[in-house]
């Protein structure tokens, strides 16, 4: 994630814009050839400036940054460093560079995100996939591969509540292929990057993308309102911790989809009162949570008289991410 410690000082938004705009002006009117704007001098210059911003990773923002406007790829960069940037080129980077030094998630300026080696649309909206929350699918590809072959339901219901960019439910129903994905969310905005990721990955049949309050869509959904499989990756962040968020996660992603009350587990709390009746018996829980919570939300789970083998999993960092459980 590129995330910043430092909050640019107020006001800082319009003196960037000031310092970046002569600089690539000057670089288009003056024409000796030692001004030219190749790929090494922007990547040089973006880095620098992007740095100067207190931006996260300035070397590598600049890559693709850079790579985006030009339309290849971060490592084709290389194969031709001293190839020239067109006037149209430079104005759509000035545009990229300008957003990225207030801060603004590059998968946002980029359109798209990576989860598990595929590319999901994502911008103004909807939660960035997280790398964290590719350990969620794992697990529950691992669980399903620990089915005995013969009882692996088929079709398998699965549902993902706060779906967010539907990146969970996609990649899910692309290695199971007998899901069926209900895939919730209570936010328009959300739910029409959710909609273009199952078209794009063509999954239309496999996955209904439904807007609604958590767990209320499942009801008339599944099997008669119930599911093999509920997984959720839903807002988890305290209001205590809530200052000391990133600026470009505060300031840029929906709260929505990331803040839930006084100690963070205010959703948790309602997916562990009404997920349980939605699961088939021996179905499986396994909710995202903030590592720092992670213990207290297994205590809730456990308290679930519904729900056995409470425990907590961890993120590809050894973070504690995760809660699982089973349905009796
Ligand atoms: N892991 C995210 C963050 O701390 C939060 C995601 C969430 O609330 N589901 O930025």
């Amino acid at each position: 994630m590129f995330q910043n410690a430092a909050d640019p000082p107020s006001g800082i938004g319009r003196l960037q814009q000031r310092a970046w705009y002569p600089a690539l002006v000057a670089a288009s009117t003056q024409q000796r050839p030692e001004q030219t704007w190749t790929t090494r001098h922007l990547l040089a210059w973006i880095e620098e400036h992007l740095g100067s911003r207190s931006v996260d990773e300035p070397g590598l923002v600049a890559r693709w940054l850079v790579a985006h406007a030009i339309g290849t790829d971060p490592i084709h960069l290389y194969t031709d460093l001293d190839r020239p940037a067109s006037e149209d080129e430079r104005e759509r980077l000035r545009a990229l560079v300008q957003r990225a030094s207030g801060h603004e998630p590059v998968q946002y300026l980029l359109g798209e995100a990576g989860f598990l080696g595929r590319s999901f649309d994502v911008g103004p909206g909807v939660l960035v996939p997280r790398t964290a929350t590719e350990t969620l699918v794992q697990h529950v590809l691992t669980w399903h591969r620990g089915l005995d072959p013969d009882q692996r339901p088929d079709p398998l219901w699965i549902a993902d509540v706060g779906t967010g960019s539907a990146c969970i439910a996609v990649t899910l129903a692309m290695h199971l292929s007998a899901a069926m994905v209900v895939a919730v969310d209570r936010s328009e905005q959300a739910l029409t990057w959710a909609h273009r990721n199952v078209s794009r990955y063509g999954m239309g049949e496999r996955i209904e993308v439904v807007e609604g309050d958590l767990c209320e869509p499942l009801q008339s959904r599944g099997l008669s309102g119930r599911f093999h499989v509920l997984v959720s990756n839903p807002p988890y962040i305290s209001d205590s911790r809530w200052e000391s968020v990133a600026t470009n996660v505060r300031g840029f992603e929906p709260e929505e989809a990331l803040r839930a009350g006084i100690d963070g587990l205010d959703v948790v709390r309602h997916l562990l009162h009404d997920g349980p009746s939605h699961l088939l018996p021996g179905g499986l829980m396994v909710i995202e949570v903030d590592d720092h919570h992670a213990s207290e939300a297994c205590r809730l789970a456990s308290e679930c008289l519904e729900l056995e083998h409470c425990r907590v999993l961890r993120d590809e960092s050894g973070d504690d991410r995760f809660i699982t459980a089973i349905r009796r």
